[in-house]
């Protein structure tokens, strides 16, 4: 392998310190903490344990936390009285709904009710607007596309003038990071070419691109042969292929791969990044920064 590995279980780490320190100069300065709340309807296992992690974060960082539980039978007006509820709370600068809603609820109409300027996750389509704008106009970029440009940033491969490719146009991942890349400004100013289902020639286009982007949830999609020598390869699939017994547990666990060949794009990459490891790890850490951020833009600092 000669690529360098970008770990996001490690550049999270440095992420986390920095905002564990913003929060407590904060704290000191103006006696407030950012305020996350997150609303789990019903008890799906996953969304549990994701709402669980995401709390256990904010809990560590200093955050003011609430995990609001309500039963799988509330009602659509019940739940966006309770978003109503926390637009108001000034104490709340942050406000998620875990997804999936149970079928009688509209998810859309939730979402969109959520408070644009307390939609850390940033998919309200205030927040998408924002982030076509660019500039000052951005207050949330979404959670997993702002951590894909900050471990771009920090391994300290150029953006500006690179040839970007983004494989996939979902709204979570492609189309933001695509929109995010070839902004004016720092850690941006990219060529960004965005390739997906309808495209003719995948290989061709890959094989162009300084910074190679991959979310299509298609296992080992990208060959090595379609990387270009030295390029930095941000693998942000994660495919369940298969399961395997823990050695320390002796529990069934997921085998998780990338959508692209590992083993082989790293001898010929000049970055890239683990599947698991990579990308995963950042997405609940940029939710804490615009958590942070919330707060902030409140302050005026
Ligand atoms: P999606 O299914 O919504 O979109 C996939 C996109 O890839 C589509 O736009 C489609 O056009 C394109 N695509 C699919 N197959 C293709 C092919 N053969 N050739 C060209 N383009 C193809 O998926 P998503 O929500 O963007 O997620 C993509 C992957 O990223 C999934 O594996 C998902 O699990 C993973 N993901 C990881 C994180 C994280 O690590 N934090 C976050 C979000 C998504």
């Amino acid at each position: 392998m000669s690529a360098k590995l970008l770990k996001g279980t490690e550049i999270r780490e440095a992420l986390l310190a920095e905002i564990k320190q913003e929060v407590e100069a904060i704290k000191a300065a103006h006696g407030v903490v950012p305020g996350l709340v997150t609303i789990l309807v019903g008890s799906n296992p996953a969304s549990l344990s994701y709402v669980s992690l995401k709390i256990k974060t904010a809990h560590s960082l200093g955050f003011h936390e609430i995990q609001d539980s309500q039963p799988a039978d509330i009602s659509e007006a019940a739940l966006l009285a309770l978003l109503e509820k926390y637009k108001r709370d000034d104490t709340i600068h942050g406000i998620l709904v875990q997804l999936p809603l149970p079928p009688h609820i509209n998810e859309k109409k939730v979402l969109d009710a959520i408070d644009p300027d307390k939609d850390v996750d940033g998919f309200h389509p205030v927040n998408v607007g924002r982030l076509l704008i660019g500039g000052k106009e951005v207050k949330f970029p979404p959670c997993t596309p702002a951590g894909i440009q900050e471990m771009i940033r920090r391994s300290g491969v150029e953006t500006s003038g690179a040839e970007v490719v983004v494989v996939g146009r979902s709204n979570i991942v492609g189309k933001p990071i695509a929109n995010m890349l070839m902004q004016k400004g720092p850690g941006a100013n990219a060529t960004v070419t965005v390739v997906h289902t309808g495209t003719k020639n995948l290989a061709a286009h890959c094989q162009r691109a300084d910074i190679l982007i991959v979310a299509a949830g298609v296992p080992g999609l990208v060959k090595p042969e379609w990387i270009k020598p030295g390029a930095c390869v941000i693998d942000v699939g994660v495919n369940r292929v298969g399961e395997k017994t823990d050695e320390k547990t002796g529990r069934q666990v997921a085998i998780l791969r990338g959508d692209v060949d590992f083993d082989a794009a790293a001898k010929i990459a000049g970055f890239i990044t683990p599947v698991p490891g990579g990308v995963g790890p950042m997405t609940i850490t940029m939710l804490m920064r615009n958590t942070l951020n919330s707060l902030k833009f409140r302050l005026g600092i």
